[in-house]
């Protein structure tokens, strides 16, 4: 086991990943930028070393930095959370070639998964259901006329290097390919640098489901179950659950059982969540995301299991502490991430929290680094906590969560509660039915 972790990340995420290691009996350090000294991570952990001014760039995505805390620290890991150098492969290779072990999958893994079409290829070859589009990479329009002819419109046109919804065009007639084709390998070209594009059928009500898998890095996989995330707003997620309300047992196991031998086929090392679009009873893979997801918390409150205690086992060389047999799923959770956003526009809202109170009882967990008096720096993401409730079943987590949102607290600043005190009363997702649609549209009808 490992003697200390460093966590290179910031919020909740660094706290949630503290928590385990206290309780794994692993000493702790946190890297912080000059506007996070105030942070609970930092507080509360055993070390703490000043990277760098506010930037992400000169602080939590400066490689050189960490790994000059690592060697100063003495830490023997590092844990990156979820964004910043998570998927970053040249980080995972510089720590491995500096004998500090990432918290994750083979820098050659992460590769793989970063490029979409590389990764749509892979998922194809170990028996992952993907969206029927083109092999690889189109370059002319007559390749595209033909590729969409043959899957039928409408299509989507979309970056190989893309990430956070960019780059992506949707023709709904060979009329409007030739354009759609242009503006994503020049919208691809300018964000990523890189402006290969593939083209995909267009799917127009599916659901964003998504399995949660992990290897052992020894040729063992196994699934965690799934989570909707249909609840998005311009592809961001907002409101996540486990199990999905539109799948049944025999679906869950079998696409499940899917992923998991896919990963054991790769030799995958560490968590992973396998995405797909789902629609009339059909998987379609879209990516893979190769690190812990900010929703983790609602499958660890189904199948009891710490799924960071879980990493930090299996890169210590420890292996799963459970097979597949061993995770039952218990009940149903959801999860709704408390941005400091204003909840009508979603513009951001930093500041001063002058009174922060969070709900308690039976299944409610709270995953945060605020506290009263703590002062939101403007220069990083807008996620300030995540409000997890469980139940028995799907009726009562929503009676609970109602009554936590109620519950909770946040002054002095403006947050994304009423939103979910909204959505927590209508009807339709009462009833579960809701795609990655819906909440664009219920937005669009309220202003
Ligand atoms: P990114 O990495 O940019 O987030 P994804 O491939 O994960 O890109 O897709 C992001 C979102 O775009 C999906 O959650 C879905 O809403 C939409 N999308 C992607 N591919 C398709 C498709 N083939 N049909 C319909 N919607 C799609």
């Amino acid at each position: 086991m490992f003697q200390k972790i460093l966590i290179a990340n910031r919020g909740e995420i660094a706290l949630r990943v503290l928590r385990a290691c206290k309780e794994l009996g692993i000493q702790t350090v946190v890297v912080h930028s000059t506007a996070d000294s105030d942070a609970m991570h930092v507080r509360l952990a055993d070390e703490s070393v000043c990277i760098g001014p506010p930037p992400s760039r000169e602080s939590y995505l400066n490689i050189h930095q960490i790994v000059a805390a690592c060697e100063i620290t003495g830490a023997d890991a590092v844990h990156p959370g979820y964004g910043f150098l998570s998927e970053n492969a040249k980080f995972a290779d510089i720590l491995a070639a500096h004998n500090i072990t990432f918290i994750g999958p083979s820098g050659d893994h992460i590769r793989i998964m970063g490029d979409k079409i590389e990764a749509k290829r892979t998922a194809k070859r170990l028996g992952i259901p993907v969206v029927p589009g083109s092999d690889g990479a189109i370059t002319d329009d007559k390749e595209a006329k033909r590729v969409a002819a043959e899957i039928g419109y409408p299509v989507i046109i979309k970056a190989s290097a893309g990430g956070g919804g960019r780059g992506m065009k949707v023709a709904h007639t060979e009329a409007d390919l030739e354009v759609a084709l242009q503006t994503a390998k020049s919208e691809a070209g300018a964000a990523f640098g890189d402006d290969a594009v593939y083209i995909e059928k267009y799917l127009e009500k599916p659901r964003h489901i998504e399995v949660q898998v992990f290897g052992d890095g020894a040729g063992r996989g196994v699934h965690f179950g799934e989570r909707d995330c249909s609840l998005q707003r311009r592809h961001q997620k907002v409101w996540e659950e486990a199990n999905s309300p539109a799948l049944n047992t025999e679906e869950r196991s079998r696409i499940g059982g899917i992923c998991a031998k896919a990963i054991a086929d790769l030799g995958y090392s560490g968590a992973g969540t396998i995405e797909f679009l789902y629609e009339n009873g059909e998987f379609y893979f879209i990516e893979m995301n190769t690190r812990l997801q900010v929703e983790h918390p609602v499958t660890e409150a189904i199948t009891g299991i710490d799924l960071v205690h879980e990493q930090i086992r299996v890169a210590s060389g420890g292996g799963l502490s459970v097979r597949q047999e061993d995770i039952k799923f218990n009940g149903h959770a959801i999860e709704c991430r408390i941005n400091a956003e204003d909840p009508r526009t979603f513009t951001p809202s930093p500041g001063t929290i002058t009174h922060f109170h969070t709900p308690g009882g039976l299944g409610i967990r709270v995953d945060s680094g605020v506290y009263s008096g703590y002062k939101i720096p403007p220069y990083y993401d807008s996620l300030i906590g995540k409000l997890i409730v469980h139940g028995r079943n799907r009726v009562e987590c929503m009676m609970r969560l109602r009554r936590a949102l109620d519950e909770f607290v946040v002054d002095g600043i403006k947050t994304t509660l009423p939103l979910f005190r909204d959505l927590v009363g209508n009807p339709d997702i009462a009833n579960g039915d809701y795609d990655i649609h819906w909440l664009e549209k219920y937005l669009a009808k309220g202003e």
